[in-house]
């Protein structure tokens, strides 16, 4: 794989973008195409019904992202009717052990399908997939793209692509987050070499976290303090603050309680 990484390639690209004549963008672009290239997201297409996510999904995605330098990945769960795609519940899946440290996480398949189980059991559907770029742009690689292009192909119904970048903004403790779809497009592809990907609006609906949740973050902290890439929580981050100073302030965004906020502190130490 290439090891630089997708951040400093994309500026790269952009330098690149910038500096070379209009009329070899597209070769030159064409040739340079890698699979954890980065490309941009188009403004939000209109065809998609309203997006909602709930405040204790928003909050396991975030808290999930933050406890593991390598990409994390899940499900996003919830009910579609023709107006609406709810986003209620984020569900983690165990990612495939890569060596080297590589992007592009996948999931487990094993495991992908017991949770799956476990979703359709509470009455909900799988509604998209998500995953962390844990210190870059939330912007699809042309992996994320081929990889949600194949979810959509086998969905009968809209299926979303999430991605959270848990400590690339100072000022978003909680994280950066996108939605994204993918529309085939043969034109686009041919003048790419990648289908068209565009970001969708979504309303986070602010709830009271419920005792449930807590408790099901609890245990998602205990399951990734044996990994090997779990994030060291009294390491120092940005702007003074540790690692786990930075993820209590990212609950709090969510709306926990003083209380709340202790039980996962409390395994996270
Ligand atoms: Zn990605």
């Amino acid at each position: 794989m290439d090891d630089i990484p997708p951040c400093k390639r994309q500026r790269e690209q952009e330098i690149e973008k910038n500096e070379r004549p209009r009329r070899n963008r597209v070769p030159v672009l064409r040739k340079s195409h890698s699979l954890h290239d980065l490309v941009p997201l188009i403004a939000a297409s209109s065809s998609m019904p309203m997006v909602i996510v709930d405040a204790e999904a928003m909050m396991i995605m975030s808290l999930h992202s933050h406890l593991c330098s390598d990409e994390v990945i899940g499900w996003m769960a919830g009910i579609i009717d023709p107006n609406c795609i709810h986003i209620q519940k984020a569900f983690p899946v165990k990612a495939l052990a890569h060596e080297n440290g590589r992007i592009n996480v996948e999931m487990d398949v094993e495991n992908a399908l017991t949770v799956r189980t476990e979703i359709e059991e509470i009455g909900l559907k799988i509604v998209g997939w998500y995953h962390s770029h844990p210190t870059f742009e939330v912007t699809p690689s042309l992996m994320d793209i081929d990889n949600q292009i194949n979810y959509q192909n086998i969905s009968t119904e809209y299926f979303l692509g999430g991605i959270i970048s848990p400590y690339m903004s100072t000022h978003k403790l909680e994280g950066l987050f996108t939605i994204f779809h993918v529309k085939k497009n043969q034109e686009e592809h041919k003048r790419n070499g990648y289908h068209p990907a565009y970001s969708i609006k979504f309303n986070v609906k602010s709830s009271e976290i419920s005792q449930k949740c807590v408790d099901f973050a609890v245990a998602l902290v205990n399951d990734y303090k044996g990994h090997k890439k779990f994030v060291l929580p009294s390491k120092k981050w940005k702007k003074g603050l540790t690692i786990i100073q930075k993820i209590s302030k990212a609950l709090e965004y969510f709306g926990l309680t003083t209380e709340q906020i202790s039980q996962i502190y409390n395994v996270l130490i």
